[in-house]
């Protein structure tokens, strides 16, 4: 929606200023006239001209430069001061000018020079309107009166009339003319305060006053209130491919589609951005929120596919109620914010209702992200490796270095929890090189100390493959620089790394891989447990994800479902490593099955790398016995 113009002019408003201007032109004219003639009439030169002598023709010249020179200056004094009363002064002192100048003759009621009474009057006290048909109406009567009684009055009463009315009326078009425009630019500037200038929504402001109004309201009504924040699903992506000439349009089909899927009385405002907040109610009960929620997307949905522009945007929406989720504006408004970013995590496209636990949780969340921040510096993580012991031999062969962070009031507190929160705020890049080295440092001595074969399994989050700002040494630089081969190392990857997967992330596998970093495909059987990135990914190994290795007996489902995979993973040549073994009877199940490798707390729990040092030496020690003649 545009906003009026205040600048720009109707063809009536032009109009009047223009007759209003030749009107003021008139009077000068007559001025001029009247009073050259009035003073060639005294000193003789012409004869007496209208019935006039030569003092009335003076003073209706002086009474017409009185308007003229009054109009100007008022029109100039209102420039300054900005009101309605100038107009009305003006009026009261023609008046007091124009008396006088009327010949007394020719002032009776009844005579044409009588309807100046409430002509002036209503110019005085009403609008131009008003004013106008009064005049009208006088005229009107006055010559019905006079034409009956035959006596419509002399040439010079009725010129007279005539430079009267335009006296009274020119100044009027002037002054209103100007002081329309004025009007109309102080309403365009309140309407853009409390609007938003592309779709002609409340903004920020007027929604404040609304959701303040609508409180009151709800509160006397005992009903309820719904603030919902709406939220353009990847909107930025649409703006950036399309550019913003598109967004914008789009925004604005969207803002309509909302308010034609609410009620009149309900508020659709536009914060900014693609943000809108929608106040509903009033509502009766928590079911009619359901409703109109499910009808304001759908309409995006509908409304945005109808247009021309091939894009069929969904959106995210969070809610807030009064009285259950806060009774203060302020409340309202950001819960229903944090309930539209549970919308978000959520996977998008959906409603969310506010919920105080999430509430907590999030906030939490929040704090361990700024945490996570200066960690590293701090000293705050370390590294424990949980041995990976072989299930033929039983001797400890590999480890799998896993994070540790101690936080510094929280205590400990588990990876599951702050390793999503460190992808989330991109601290996970980090972190994730600080591990790969402290695990590099640690493999070289214990392939130094124990087992030139010995390998740590380090976990690669996907969102390290996706950030390689080439600031940091790439991993197998890395190697390279600490002397170490390759197949030190087996990356532990998720199959979220596999499914992401573009151009980079598979030159980055091959570059691993042909340094001869082995790659280990983590949790299998929780995700898509695609057999086909197995083979396109060239995997070394497979681990078994612990809920299958939890619920392992003789014949159960786990049996037959881990008998499968390591079957299918010998067949593509790939070794498989057990995860979370807790008891004698799984280990011996897996090396039944021929299960490569074990990890688990029956074998070692994650520990500090001193302590996994002295288990290597026992074990190797006890494994060198049993193999030992007797
Ligand atoms: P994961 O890579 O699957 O690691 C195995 C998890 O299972 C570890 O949990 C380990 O302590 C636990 N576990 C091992 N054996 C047993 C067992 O017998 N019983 C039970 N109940 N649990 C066992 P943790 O250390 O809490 O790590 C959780 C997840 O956090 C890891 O799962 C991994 O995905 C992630 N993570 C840990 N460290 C890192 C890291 O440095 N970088 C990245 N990107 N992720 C990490
Ligand atoms: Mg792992
Ligand atoms: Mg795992």
């Amino acid at each position: 929606m545009t906003q009026p113009d205040a600048a720009e002019h109707t063809s009536l408003e032009g109009f009047q200023y223009r007759a209003g201007g030749l009107m003021l032109l008139f009077l000068a004219a007559v001025s001029g006239g009247l009073g050259i003639l009035g003073t060639a009439q005294r000193i003789g030169l012409i004869p007496g001209m209208l019935g006039h002598t030569p003092e009335t023709s003076h003073r209706i010249a002086s009474a017409c430069l009185a308007v003229c020179l009054g109009t100007l200056t008022l029109r100039w004094i209102h420039e300054r001061n900005r009101s309605q009363w100038p107009i009305r002064v003006l009026t009261l002192f023609l008046t007091a000018v124009i008396i006088p100048a009327v010949p007394s003759d020719n002032f009776r009621l009844g005579t044409p020079q009588s309807i100046w009474v409430p002509v002036l009057i209503a110019f005085a006290l009403t609008n131009l309107r008003w004013s106008l048909l009064t005049t009208a109406a006088v005229l009107l009567t006055t010559a019905l009166v006079h034409h009956k009684n035959g006596a419509f009055g002399t040439p010079a009463s009725l010129f007279v009339t005539a430079v009267m009315i335009v006296a009274i009326v020119a100044p009027r078009l002037v002054y209103d003319r100007t002081f329309e425009a004025e009007r109309k630019l102080a309403q365009a500037a309140k309407h853009l305060a409390f609007h938003d200038a592309l779709t002609g929504l409340p903004n920020r402001r007027l929604l404040d006053d609304r959701l303040e109004e609508a409180l009151k309201k709800s509160r006397r009504e005992a009903g309820i209130l719904a603030v919902v924040f709406v939220d353009i699903d990847h909107f930025s992506q649409v703006n950036n491919s399309r550019g913003h000439a598109v967004g914008d349009r789009l925004i604005t089909e969207v803002g309509a589609a909302l308010r034609a899927s609410v009620r009149e009385t309900d508020t659709v405002a536009r914060l900014g951005g693609d943000e809108f907040v929608i106040l509903l109610g009033p509502l009766t009960d928590r079911s009619a929120v359901d409703r109109v929620l499910e009808t304001i997307r759908a309409s995006i949905k509908r409304d945005t596919d109808r247009g021309d522009h091939g894009v069929q945007l969904t959106t995210s929406l969070g809610v807030a109620l009064f009285p259950d989720d806060g009774s203060t504006a302020e409340d309202l408004l950001r819960h229903a914010d944090q309930a539209l970013y549970q919308a978000k995590v959520a996977g998008r496209d959906q409603a969310c209702f506010f919920n105080a636990a999430q509430q907590a949780e999030s906030a939490h969340r929040i704090a361990l992200g700024q945490g996570l921040r200066g960690a590293l510096d701090r000293g705050e993580f370390h590294v424990v490796y949980q041995p990976i012991v072989d299930l033929k031999t039983g001797r400890i062969q590999k480890a799998e270095a896993l994070l540790r962070w101690t936080h510094p009031t929280e205590g400990s507190i588990s990876p599951a929890v702050f390793i999503p929160i460190a992808e989330n705020n991109g601290t996970i890049s980090e972190i994730g090189d600080w591990v790969f080295h402290t695990s590099a440092l640690q493999v070289k001595a214990w392939r130094e100390v124990h087992d030139p074969k010995f390998q740590v399994s380090v976990n690669r989050s996907p969102v390290q493959f996706r950030d390689v700002s080439g600031v940091r040494a790439s991993w197998v630089e890395q190697l390279e620089r600490l002397g170490l081969p390759g197949d030190s190392i087996a990356l532990e990857l998720t199959e979220g790394v596999l499914l992401e997967s573009n151009a980079s992330t598979s030159e980055q596998l091959a570059a691993l891989r042909s340094a001869g970093v082995s790659l280990s495909l983590d949790d299998f059987g929780t995700g898509y447990s695609s057999l086909s990135y197995l083979h396109e990914f060239e995997m070394d190994y497979v681990k078994i994800d612990r809920s299958f290795v939890q619920g392992l007996t003789e014949g159960s489902k786990q049996h037959v479902l881990c008998q499968s995979i390591v079957a299918m993973a010998h067949a593509l040549s790939l070794a498989v490593v057990a995860e979370g073994v807790e008891t004698e009877a799984q280990r011996a199940l897996l090396a039944a099955m021929k299960c490569d490798f074990a990890q688990g707390y029956l074998l070692g729990r994650p520990m500090a790398a001193a302590q996994l040092d002295v288990l290597i030496r026992s074990t190797t020690a006890a494994a060198a016995l049993a193999t030992t003649p007797a």
